[in-house]
């Protein structure tokens, strides 16, 4: 089946948010060599177009993260495919999502990494789902807030498919125009 794609942020939106979210972050941690922590797959394009805005000391390391469920539901039940090769205790640990929905997944993930005693730890995440959070999530650095639309593009696929597009779609659901 090929879905149909519909234009929800276009590379200029884009571009104007990495650039703002750049400066607030390089403001936040100018002097604190912070470790982003990007959680694979979907925000590889959203950390590697951040990373080339951010003007301060900085270290980077990737985790993967599975959770069980529907191809577009995710039900909390989260494991770790690839896990931290960076020690973080004593760090100050900023992690770099794609998309934050129920919540459940970066929930789990904030627990797991609070555990490792950081210095502080913090999230960025490219797009929020507010209207579907089952629990609640604290967001310190956000792209959009958009409404319960399923999205890919900019990093986030369907399927393993659309990682490569430069904007951000969403899958036309047909009950629509
Ligand atoms: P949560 O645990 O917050 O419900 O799920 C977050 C994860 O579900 C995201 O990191 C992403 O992998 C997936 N997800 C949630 N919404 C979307 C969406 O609109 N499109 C895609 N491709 N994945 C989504």
């Amino acid at each position: 089946m090929t879905p149909e794609l519909k234009l929800l942020i276009d590379r200029q939106q884009i571009n104007e948010a990495v650039l703002r979210l750049a400066a607030e972050i390089s403001r936040d941690y100018y002097d604190s060599r912070p470790l982003l922590l990007g959680v694979l797959k979907g925000a590889f394009v959203f950390m590697a177009d951040l990373v080339r805005q951010l003007d301060i000391p900085l270290d980077m390391d990737f985790i993967r993260l599975s959770s069980y469920g529907s191809a577009q539901k995710s039900c909390g039940k989260v494991t770790m495919i690839q896990g931290l090769k960076t020690p973080i205790k004593g760090r100050h640990v900023l992690v770099i999502e794609d998309i934050i929905d129920t919540g459940l997944t970066i929930s789990w993930l904030m627990e797991h990494l609070q555990k490792k005693k950081p210095a502080s730890l913090r999230l960025c995440t490219l797009v929020d789902k507010p209207s579907r959070r089952c629990t609640p999530v604290t967001i310190d650095y956000l792209g959009f807030s958009i409404p319960d639309k399923f999205i890919v593009g900019y990093g986030v696929d369907w399927d393993e498919r659309y990682r490569n597009l430069p904007e951000i779609c969403y899958i036309n659901d047909q009950t629509e125009d």
